[in-house]
């Protein structure tokens, strides 16, 4: 096994085994391997990929990681049982060296009383008798006593240190209730520490909870205090409230590295993009102000942030967004936004404007931010096709004819007007609606995919008129909203859809006049160099 430098912290992802124990979060294999070739990518040093002998898919899903996953080591938990390591061992069996059995047996008086009608000399036999038999097969073996911290210390050592002696390489201390207190459990590492001859020859783990939100603060604690792996999970996921959260203690670990003064071998740059995989295959969102990797967590939105921001970005930001993977600072818009970052962010997005003209849009900015919460680029760019009068409506809905009903196939009838020209065509769809967008995408030869629609009424009453707003993404990854109203629904859902298109189409029509006043400021200087090599 390679020599750890002290200063190092071995990064132990549980995604596929407590984290796939969250309730809602259960993965296939596939997803599974997925995860698991994202985790490698990320170089974090241990994948524990399940719990062998808990059902014939977590097996298969751990032989796979085993066999196919390269990089990390590659570890499968089981009980202190002849059964449970024998399953285990066959399934990290094909990673070879890098295999790990990670053994477990609670040892709190709670639950020895309660769960395993143990007494304190049972509970150390056995820890000690599964240690030794999974040293059988494998070299890497892991032994945690569950609930340890709800465990009598002295006891807790006394349990550390005959494992230690049984073989186990690696002692995972966990607060599997996430009950302990950052200060306590550093404590308790640091007591461990003082009364284990032999524990700094191992390598000691912590496997944080997040029931009262500490799981992070208690890892970092006990990193403070000698621990050198931290167990973890891509989004916090896991039982319950969850698991210490991946991403937050390595940048933790990162950004203080002037205070903790040790590292992780992790590649932070794949942490958003780890993070997205994983809510995406289990279905698990992650909170908008989530640390890190939430939506707003490198979201500026006061108007002296922005302005400091725009100035020297470390006046407000302790991370670059690039360093964990995502791929700009979202300066969102609202209405504490400045003239300084509305105006930054029109030349960013490649709009010029007169002095009047942006003083124009700037109230019209501030009053749809007062009725709309943040801003969009999309909004923006509608605000400004108003200021601007050449901005022209592409296309124009002037007739619209639906015929749907029981029995009858929805077809749509749709006269578009272009300039000084009329176009008409026909559609047939799975609904009113659906069949008016496909006859819009007929005419302008430009199909876009629905990914949102919502419909709300803006006033009181069945007459209320019936705003839709959806968001259309036309390919290449550009999403565009737009909304429309009327009291008919499928006409407001054409007006939408409408509104959406002619956006698309001006961003697209000012993205290439933008790259085309690039190439020509290009140009002359090109011409320069050459007179000058010419002379
Ligand atoms: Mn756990």
């Amino acid at each position: 096994m390679k020599k750890r430098q002290k200063n190092e912290v071995i990064i132990f992802d549980t995604t596929l085994r407590d984290g796939e124990q969250c309730p809602g979060a259960s993965m296939g294999l596939s997803e599974k391997m997925e995860v698991a070739r994202q985790l490698a990518r990320l170089k974090v040093d241990v994948i524990e990929a399940g719990f062998p002998i808990a059902s014939p898919g977590d097996f298969e899903a751990v032989r796979a990681v085993a066999e196919h996953i390269r990089g990390p080591r590659i570890a499968g938990l089981a009980r202190c049982l002849k059964g449970d390591i024998e399953r285990c061992a066959e399934a990290v069996a094909p990673a070879g060296e890098r295999g790990r059995i990670h053994v477990f047996l609670a040892t709190s008086e709670i639950h020895r009383r309660y769960k395993l009608k143990k007494a304190k000399r049972e509970i150390i036999r056995q820890a000690v008798e599964g240690v030794k038999y999974a040293r059988r097969f494998c070299d890497d073996v892991q032994f945690s006593p569950e609930d340890a911290s709800r465990t009598e210390p002295d006891f807790l050592a006394e349990v550390v240190r005959a494992v230690i002696d049984a073989g186990a390489g690696t002692v995972n201390i966990p607060d599997t209730v996430g009950y302990a207190i950052p200060s306590e459990f550093g404590d308790l590492i640091a007591y461990l520490f003082e009364n284990v001859p032999g524990l700094e020859d191992v390598v000691v783990h912590v496997h944080c909870h997040n029931d009262l939100g500490l799981a992070v603060a208690n890892s970092l604690a006990a990193v403070q205090n000698g621990a050198r792996g931290i167990e973890c999970t891509i989004n916090g996921l896991g039982e319950r409230a969850g698991n210490c959260s991946l991403e937050e203690v390595v940048m933790a670990i990162r950004t203080r590295k002037d205070f903790l003064r040790v590292r992780t071998g992790v590649d932070t740059r794949w942490l958003y993009p780890a993070s997205r995989l994983v809510s995406r295959l289990t279905g698990m969102t992650v909170q908008r102000n989530k640390a890190i990797v939430g939506a707003n967590a490198f979201a500026h939105e006061a108007g002296i942030h922005q302005d400091g921001i725009l100035k020297e970005r470390s006046t407000y930001e302790i991370m670059r967004p690039e360093d964990v993977g995502i791929p700009g600072t979202e300066l969102v818009l609202g209405k504490h936004s400045g003239r300084h970052a509305f105006r930054n962010h029109l030349n960013r997005m490649g709009f010029k404007l007169s002095p009047a003209e942006m003083e124009k849009a700037y109230e019209a900015f501030i009053a749809l931010a007062d009725k709309k919460k943040t801003v969009y680029d999309d909004d923006i760019i509608a605000i400004v096709q108003e200021q601007m009068a050449e901005v022209p409506q592409v296309y124009v809905l002037s007739y619209l004819h639906v015929s749907s009903g029981t029995g009858t196939v929805p077809t749509a009838t749709v006269r578009l007007r272009k300039g000084r020209k009329e176009f008409q065509d026909a559609a047939c769809g799975d609904g009113p609606v659906d069949a008016a967008l496909k006859t819009i995408d007929r005419i302008s030869g430009v199909s876009g995919k629905l990914m949102d629609y919502s419909l709300q009424a803006v006033t009181q009453g069945k007459d209320a008129v019936g705003e839709v707003n959806m968001q259309v993404s036309y390919g290449g990854g550009q999403v565009v909203s737009g909304k429309g109203s009327s009291t008919d629904i499928v006409e407001a859902s054409a007006k939408a859809y409408l509104n959406c298109l002619n956006r698309h189409l001006f961003m697209k029509d000012h993205a290439s006049k933008k790259s085309k006043a690039v190439r020509d400021r290009r140009s002359p200087g090109r011409k320069s160099t050459r007179r000058a090599g010419g002379r």
